[in-house]
């Protein structure tokens, strides 16, 4: 194999895992090759457009996946410089301590993970000052004990929202700020690069103010002569050494163009699916239920975010512009009526009818359940 396909590292993914990686470890000198399935998500005013977003999916990847059944969906995966985080809501929370445990939830007991938060604390911490976290340590009652505080202050609620805030603690909860990476200065607005606008919560960030992994990791990584990266450069298959324990080889497709690239240590850092996905695809002799396999659980058992959206009607105006910046744990773990972990509460962001429409399946010929919905807005506007 040529030299010039031979690396110290290949990072495969340049998501919130594989883009971290290549800024935690450009500064080595190693020589390191990124492969990324996907090219530079366009900087365009449909960014900030939700029709654009919600309606015509303009930046999912345009895939089907089939479920256990053989039916067929699409995903709601991005596959960008960056990843998912190219159009993630940028709330960065850290795991409770007892979530490492063994926790019982009422569909049954969620074992102990190998690894404590301790373990992770520390980079907990480095994670929220590369990524830029506004927060604040120590108000959230449940919260982890951190080693250090966040480096940003906590982004400032706007009036509607700070009502809310304010009548929840008279009510007895404990709302707190919710750490958000955004690169937002509220005391020098003329210089900050966010504009604390209503397009954030799932849609690309046109001024690039929100702390992705592109603009956090992978362009600062960039800048290493070491550091390369190559983007549609999809990774279909890891090969093996005849002892089955090291890679030998990272095959890639470009542009439908067959390419093969080898390194000392190859991160595979692909997304929770698409990471299983390669691994099992990769299944030889040696491993014939794929890739790091030996529990034959890759693949197994993934859950996404289990997470509903509660939507109140009022006729109490809601002027608020960038409304995502408050939380409640207060039902956490129990309830004084309930024995299992309920959760975590938060905003989402400002939500229009494109997005409300997004939502709703269609039904039959009477309409859409999205049209009942814009009548019903529109009545409730009406009315008020
Ligand atoms: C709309 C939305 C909102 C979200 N909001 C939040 C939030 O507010 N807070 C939060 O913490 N999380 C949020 N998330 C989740 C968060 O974005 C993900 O948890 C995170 O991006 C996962 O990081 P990752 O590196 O594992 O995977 P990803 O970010 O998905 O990155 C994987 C990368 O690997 C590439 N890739 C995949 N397969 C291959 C292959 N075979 N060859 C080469 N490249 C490949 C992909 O193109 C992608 O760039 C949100 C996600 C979405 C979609």
């Amino acid at each position: 194999m040529a030299s010039d396909h031979h690396y110290d590292v290949i990072i495969i993914g340049t998501g919130a895992g594989g883009g971290t990686l290549a800024h935690h470890i450009a500064p080595s000198g190693k020589r390191i090759l990124l492969l990324e399935r996907g090219g530079y998500l366009p900087r365009e005013k449909d960014n900030w457009d939700s029709r654009s977003v919600f309606i015509d999916n303009r930046y999912k990847a345009a895939c089907t996946w089939e479920d256990k059944e053989g039916k067929t969906f699409h995903p709601g995966i991005h596959y960008y410089v960056g990843g998912n985080t190219k159009v993630y809501g940028a709330a960065l929370l850290r795991f409770r301590k007892e979530d490492f445990g063994a926790i019982r939830h009422h569909g049954g007991v969620s074992p102990a993970w190998p690894i404590t938060y301790d373990d992770l604390e520390p980079y907990y911490t480095k994670a929220e000052h590369l990524y830029q976290v506004h927060g604040e340590h120590g108000i959230d009652p449940i919260g982890p004990p951190a080693s250090a505080q966040y480096r940003y202050p906590p982004v400032s609620h706007e009036p509607r929202i700070q009502e809310l805030h304010d009548d929840l603690k008279r009510m007895g909860h404990r709302p707190f700020p919710l750490p958000l990476g955004i690169r937002l200065h509220e005391d020098r607005r003329e210089a900050s690069l966010c504009i604390r606008c209503n397009t954030c919560d799932g849609y690309p960030c046109l001024v690039n103010a929100k702390s992705d992994a592109q603009i956090t990791c992978v362009d600062p990584a960039l800048t290493y002569p070491t550091v390369t990266l190559l983007t549609h450069a999809y990774v279909s298959r890891l090969e093996v050494s005849p002892s089955g324990r090291e890679i030998t080889k990272v095959r890639v497709t470009r542009h439908g163009v067959p390419e093969e690239y080898s390194a000392g240590i190859v991160g595979v850092s692909c997304g929770a699916i698409n990471s299983a996905a390669l691994l099992l695809q990769s299944a030889n002799d040696k491993h014939p239920n794929g890739l790091a396999n030996s529990s034959d659980t890759v693949g197994r058992f993934y859950m996404c975010h289990n997470n509903s959206a509660l939507l109140a009607l009022s006729r109490h105006p809601n002027p608020t512009v960038f409304q995502k910046t408050l939380a409640i744990n207060d039902f956490y773990f129990c309830t004084d009526d309930w024995d299992y972990p309920l959760g975590h509460i938060q905003m989402l962001g400002k939500s229009d009818l494109e997005q409300l429409r997004s939502g709703v399946r269609p039904r039959n010929n009477a309409g859409s359940d999205g049209q009942a919905f814009s009548r019903l807005l529109a009545d409730l506007g009406r009315s008020t």
